[in-house]
């Protein structure tokens, strides 16, 4: 028995889909090229000199492309809150930031009407993945400057869920207020799923037995990666959800309880392009390339045919579930700028934890490239579970994944065996792969 937040537009034909699309893509195109002085600029330059240029869904798609430097670029030059802005500041009330990863942070307002638009797409994830007003949600997160899970935790009280909140805590109290207060939904990252279960094995508290029944993973691939994912469940004893979202854009995507599929990008809320990263020429259905995005629904700061850096590949059969929203097969599938080449091999890191993972022994590990004679190396580092002890069981071990990793994706790799605990642990974005100068 599956849920929905909004089961007309969610089971809707794929035509009467593309009409809202189009009617809120011009509606959006008018409003921002109105008030939004870094778009107006950038369609200007491209051309544009009259709104009444662009009449139709085809004409959008004929706008330029939008990058995040290009936005980090505008508010450096316009600080703090840059010119793309349909709104007025003091109009706003909620401010985020990107988390920074792959550059300067940028940073995010929201009216309280678009802040509302991002509550309904947690809506969307949270029916989904079958959350209801019975359910109490445990969000194992620090509650930063970053979006996440701040959506999370105030889209909840659109589905009547209870929220518990575990900012400011300790993994261990964080686990004890998970039993305590008898949660039933974990929301975090996918490695401080892990991470949780890892303290929680060392303390001897039985959470596979917990009332957890459900996690949802964002921020970071994991969920999407089949090994991480079955150690996630394994591990809580529950049913893991991959969501994705970005801070820039909104909350894109989700798994329903039809999984394994993917992840359904909720079409009502989001225009979806797949681009060829290096020609930007569209792809068809089933190709792999990168994900572009207009939201539709969040006029205070919009992005317009934004290109997000994530690898998707779409399929537009039906679901079981019945939703017609086109899925992301197996979620991302990598970041467009992360691939690195291993003797002449294109390597992605989620591959890689995909085969590393697998290994029921390895508990935490890092990917190391570095240079020798010009050429990209590749040192993995794991770290084991401290009951293997006996060096030829160690041995054999790092054996495994060295051939695995040959073999599945003719990676050439050395492994070294570092001690437990040695390796970093992350609440939030892990970052497992490191380019050694
Ligand atoms: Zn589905």
């Amino acid at each position: 028995m599956h849920t929905y937040f909004d089961e007309t537009i969610e089971k809707s034909d794929r035509a009467s889909l593309r009409d809202l699309q189009s009617r809120k893509l011009i509606t959006l195109f008018r409003k921002v090229y109105k008030h939004s002085q870094f778009y107006h600029r950038k369609w200007k330059s491209a051309g544009v000199i009259d709104s009444g240029q662009v009449q139709s869904m085809e004409d959008c798609l004929q706008l330029p492309l939008t990058t995040k430097s290009e936005l980090v670029q505008d508010q450096e030059e316009s600080p703090p809150f840059g010119t793309n802005l349909c709104i007025p500041v003091n109009n706003c009330v909620r401010m985020h930031q990107t988390s920074g990863t792959t550059g300067k942070p940028l940073r995010l307002l929201d009216t309280s009407e678009s802040w509302d638009w991002w509550l309904k797409c947690w809506a969307f994830v949270y029916k989904g993945a079958g959350v209801s007003a019975d359910d109490r949600i445990y969000m194992a997160f620090s509650f930063g400057p970053f979006i996440g899970f701040w959506s999370a935790y105030e889209a909840a009280e659109k589905i009547g869920a209870l929220t518990i909140p575990g900012g400011g805590l300790q993994t261990k109290a964080r686990l004890q207020a998970i039993i305590d207060n008898e949660a039933t939904v974990l929301v975090c990252t996918p490695t401080y799923a892990l991470r949780l279960a890892e303290v929680a094995a060392e303390h001897k508290i039985d959470i596979a037995n917990s009332s957890i029944k459900k996690v949802i993973c964002a921020g970071e691939p994991g969920a999407n990666i089949p090994s991480t994912k079955k150690r996630i469940e394994d591990c809580w004893g529950a049913k893991c959800f991959d969501h994705t979202g970005m801070t820039e854009v909104g909350a894109i995507g989700f798994e329903c309880e039809s999984q394994p599929v993917g992840i359904h990008l909720i079409e009502s809320e989001f225009l979806i392009e797949v681009i060829d990263p290096k020609t930007e020429k569209p792809l068809s259905e089933g190709e792999k390339g990168e994900l572009v995005i207009t939201n539709l629904g969040r006029y205070s700061m919009p992005v317009f045919r934004y290109r997000t850096g994530d690898l998707v590949k779409l399929n537009f059969t039906p679901c079981d579930c019945g939703r017609t929203f086109v899925r992301a097969d197996g979620g991302i599938l990598g970041r467009a700028d992360d691939m690195f080449v291993v003797r002449g091999i294109n390597v992605f890191p989620s591959a890689i934890e995909n085969i590393v993972r697998n290994c029921p022994h390895v508990e935490e590990f890092r990917m190391e490239i570095f240079k020798e004679r010009e050429m990209n190396e590749i040192n993995i580092k794991l770290e084991l579970n401290p009951s293997v002890q006996l060096p030829d069981v160690i041995s054999r071990i790092a054996q495994s994944i060295v051939d695995d990793l040959q073999t599945l994706l003719l990676l050439t790799a050395n492994t070294t065996i570092v001690p437990c605990g040695s390796l970093p642990r992350f609440d939030m974005k892990a970052k497992r792969c490191v380019i050694c100068d």
